[in-house]
């Protein structure tokens, strides 16, 4: 072992000494070949480790010729070799590698799955509350990062601390006790606290009076950390983070550098977090193991696992207080990159699956595609053939697309997606199309179909309101292949549904299914392509890691002739206003949507319904106009009744719930008034706003909206004011709500990160992603020696959690 440390810092130095001063020496150094070349075969006849060796055996192969080499070639060579020999250093000294690597992990993995309980001076009880904050073991407490630092060296006297600021001070209790404010209906509890300086109160608002009697008595010696608030000339703390000085305590290293501070619970505080913390960092942070290579920690500047969990715990007097408090220091971005490079890792190993996995291969045959076009009313737009080309480079190849077709509403994905059948339907295979809503399911049946029917083919729809002889019909028809194209909704993951041969699977808005139903319409056939739709577009962050395995492809730009649709706020007090609007639109023979978030009146939300406002508009405001009324409530005869109705022109007003979001196509129709626009969430105003605009006639969108609007309900209205584009609404959507919400209650398949967040740590997501997809493509199984840890790791971290992140 000895000899091999001596090898190493002797090929190392003759390195960094033909490097120094941007490899000054160069010219002059002689014989660095054999001498590189020599070490190397002795450490390789030392052989101890099959990944030591990889690296003396890439050593000796990158020196081999090295003195015929160019200059710049010569300089790449000293470069990379220094970068392996730190790998070598970083392997000899890893205590996992001294040791058979599996056996070694397994022990770590052991190690860090301790109880709690085990941890010195954490009994029953302790153990009991910590489990209330999610920690049951030792890896889970390592992960406990605390929510901020306070500088114990920086605790100011009472008369000199900073109004706004927020500041630590400590002194004695001099009184303690409820105090009654506006006649006794508030009371506030105070505890004065004096330093010979000056008195600081804190107030706390809510409190449970006999538990915070108990715990402050005069005298008492006390922290507080908060803001410094000033109320008249009195300097106050609200809510202040608190923590009970006793005598000598002051002495300790509690008060001698930078702390943590974590979150609390009742019962459970900040001393003996702390303390517990302290204990498990100092036996356990060692038995992390590190699974990024140290090629790419070197490349990515990143302090080794063990030393970043130590360090997010307890700081070291050089980290910056701003850095640690606002989670950005570098133990943080280590343990953030660790997540997030770890989830890309599965991803790029994932989507790499798929490729490698057999499917089907399609050749072009230009039978129905070419008819198609011809019979076309339009011609696709550049946007369009750029997407289709993609999708049918997928569909050449004998391995499953999953492949993410992104656009606007309007944008025309229903005709690629058409298209891509036909190639397949000419292959011989059928294609399975499934939409969220009926009435969407029934519009791509309306779209599809009278262009299959010219080319011959066959298309079935299957939804839950088909009666029962049809459906029994067409289960049949599908099974016996003589159908050439399924368009529904959930009713196709039916057990009844048996395909022949399917192929290409199409799912249209698939963010509204559930991870389950997209496999189990996969299942349906054998490794069919997959192409999933969506006009509420991904934000860049989410491509990322919930959909970080797909292939994407985007239609950003509309058919031409259509005009961006004009959008403006009104309040309530301007309804007259937007009455005399919708007038206006009717008597140029447009039609209208006005679209209300509820069906049916609730009291408490006060909203205006659809069914009563259909009849106020009937009956006092536009007695003369034709006023259509659609909810969720219709059932699906009577709502395919009313959509054609306003297809045709008989309806000038339709009255809606947001069943009207997605699908609805009706080019005629120039006005969209959403009523309470305050309550949508962006994507949905986005979604609402596309079913106008879908001509060349200028359309508008009017968002009517309370006066009570949240601040956040006002900066979704200001961005549907500003801008049209669904990129730009979707970051600000996923911005404003967070991925949980932006994906919905459904399985999002969002892992949830411990300490990464991915709005605000997108940069170092991309990095991470950058490094794990490189290194997937370098070893695609990761079966060199050098990236057995990695491994390793990688297959603890997505055992369980990740599971659902990624299923196409
Ligand atoms: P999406 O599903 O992306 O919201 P659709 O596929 O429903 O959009 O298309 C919207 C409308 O535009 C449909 O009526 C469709 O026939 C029409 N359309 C699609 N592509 C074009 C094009 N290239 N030129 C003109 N009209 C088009
Ligand atoms: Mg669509």
């Amino acid at each position: 072992m000895d000899r091999l440390f001596e090898i190493i810092n002797t090929v190392k130095k003759s390195f960094t000494f033909t490097a120094k001063n941007n490899f000054s020496n160069l010219p002059g150094i002689k014989g660095l070949e054999s001498s590189t070349k020599h070490l190397a075969r002795e450490a390789l006849s030392l052989s101890l480790d099959e990944s030591l060796n990889t690296i003396f055996r890439q050593l000796l192969s990158d020196f081999d010729r090295f003195d015929a080499l160019e200059v710049p070639l010569k300089k790449k060579s000293v470069e990379a070799g220094l970068l392996l020999l730190s790998q070598a250093e970083a392997l000899l000294n890893d205590p996992v590698f001294a040791r058979s690597g599996e056996e070694a992990f397994a022990e770590s993995v052991k190690r860090l799955s301790t109880p709690m309980q085990y941890i010195k001076g954490v009994g029953p009880r302790l153990s009991l509350l910590l489990e209330k904050k999610g920690i049951e073991t030792v890896g889970d407490a390592l992960y406990f990062v605390p929510r901020r630092y306070e500088d114990r060296r920086m605790i100011k006297r009472i008369a000199e601390v900073t109004v706004g600021a927020t500041e630590t001070i400590r002194g004695h209790v001099s009184m303690a006790g409820v105090v009654g404010y506006s006649g006794g209906r508030k009371r506030v509890f105070e505890v004065s606290v004096a330093d010979g300086t000056g008195t600081l109160i804190a107030k706390w608002f809510h409190f449970s009076e006999a538990y915070m009697k108990r715990r402050f008595k005069k005298g008492q010696y006390v922290l507080f950390s908060g803001e410094v608030k000033r109320y008249n000339f009195q300097k106050e703390m609200h809510h202040p983070d608190l923590e009970f000085i006793e005598p000598g305590e002051e002495e300790g290293w509690e008060f001698r550098g930078i702390i943590p501070i974590y979150s609390e619970t009742e019962g459970l505080y900040q001393k003996t977090v702390r303390r517990i913390m302290k204990r498990v960092v100092e036996e356990h942070a060692g038995d992390a193991v590190d699974g990024i290579s140290p090629v790419i920690c070197k490349r990515q500047h990143l302090m080794g696992f063990a030393e970043a969990l130590k360090r997010v715990h307890f700081p070291d007097g050089g980290d910056s207080m701003n850095d640690l408090n606002a989670g950005s220091s570098a133990a943080h971005r280590r343990l953030i990159f660790d997540e997030f490079f770890f989830l890309e890792l599965g991803l790029a190993l994932r989507k790499r699956g798929v490729a490698l996995e057999d499917g089907n291969s399609y050749s072009i045959k230009d039978k129905y595609t070419k008819k198609l076009k011809s019979i076309l009313p339009f011609n696709l737009t550049l946007s369009q053939e750029k997407a289709l080309a993609e999708i049918m480079a997928d569909l050449k190849k004998p391995h499953p697309m999953n492949r993410l077709l992104q656009g606007d509403v309007g944008s025309g994905k229903t005709i690629v997606a058409f298209i891509a059948s036909l190639m397949v339907i000419e292959n011989g295979y059928q294609v399975a199309f499934m939409a969220p809503t009926e009435i969407l399911a029934e519009q791509h049946y309306a779209t599809i179909e009278p262009f299959a029917e010219a080319l011959g083919l066959r298309v079935a729809l299957l939804t839950s309101s088909v009666n029962n002889q049809d459906k029994k019909s067409s289960y049949h028809k599908i099974a016996k292949g003589k159908v050439d194209i399924t368009i529904g909704t959930h009713a196709i993951i039916q057990d009844a549904v048996h395909f022949l041969k399917l192929g290409l699977v199409i799912i249209d808005e698939q963010h509204r299914f559930g991870v389950m139903q997209r496999v189990m319409l996969k299942k349906k056939g054998k490794a069919p392509d997959v192409l999933v739709m969506t006009a509420t577009p991904i934000p860049r962050t989410l491509g990322l890691t919930v959909y970080g395995d797909l292939d994407s492809s985007v239609i950003d730009q509309l058919p031409p002739g259509r005009v961006p649709v004009k959008t403006k706020l009104y309040h309530e007090r301007n309804r007259e206003l937007v009455y005399h609007k919708i007038a206006e639109e009717v008597e140029n023979r447009k039609q209208v949507f006005i679209v209300y978030p509820l069906i049916e009146e609730s009291e408490k939300l006060d909203l205006k319904n659809a069914t009563h406002m259909a009849r106020h508009l009937r009956e006092e405001v536009f007695p003369r106009y034709t006023i259509g009324l659609l909810h969720g409530r219709i059932d699906s005869k009577g709502k395919e009744q009313i959509m054609a109705a306003f297809q045709l022109k008989k309806i000038d007003i339709l009255v809606a719930t947001t069943v009207v979001e997605v699908g609805i196509d009706v080019p005629n129709a120039s006005l969209m008034v959403i009523e309470h626009a305050e309550r949508f969430g962006l994507s949905q105003l986005h979604q609402l706003r596309g079913r106008v605009g879908r001509s060349d006639y200028p359309s508008q969108c009017i968002l009517l909206a309370q006066y009570s609007a949240s601040d956040d309900a006002r900066r979704r209205l200001k961005v549907m004011e500003e801008t049209t584009d669904g990129f730009r609404i979707a970051e600000e959507d996923f911005a404003i709500r967070g991925p949980g919400e932006f994906l919905g209650t459904r399985q999002s398949g969002m892992p949830d990160f411990r300490i990464a967040n991915i709005l605000k740590d997108v940069k170092i997501l991309s990095e991470a992603r950058k490094e794990a997809f490189r290194l997937i493509e370098e070893d695609p199984h990761l079966a060199l020696p050098e990236n057995r840890v990695t491994r390793l790791v990688l297959g603890e971290r997505w055992k369980g959690r990740l599971e659902l992140a990624t299923i196409g």
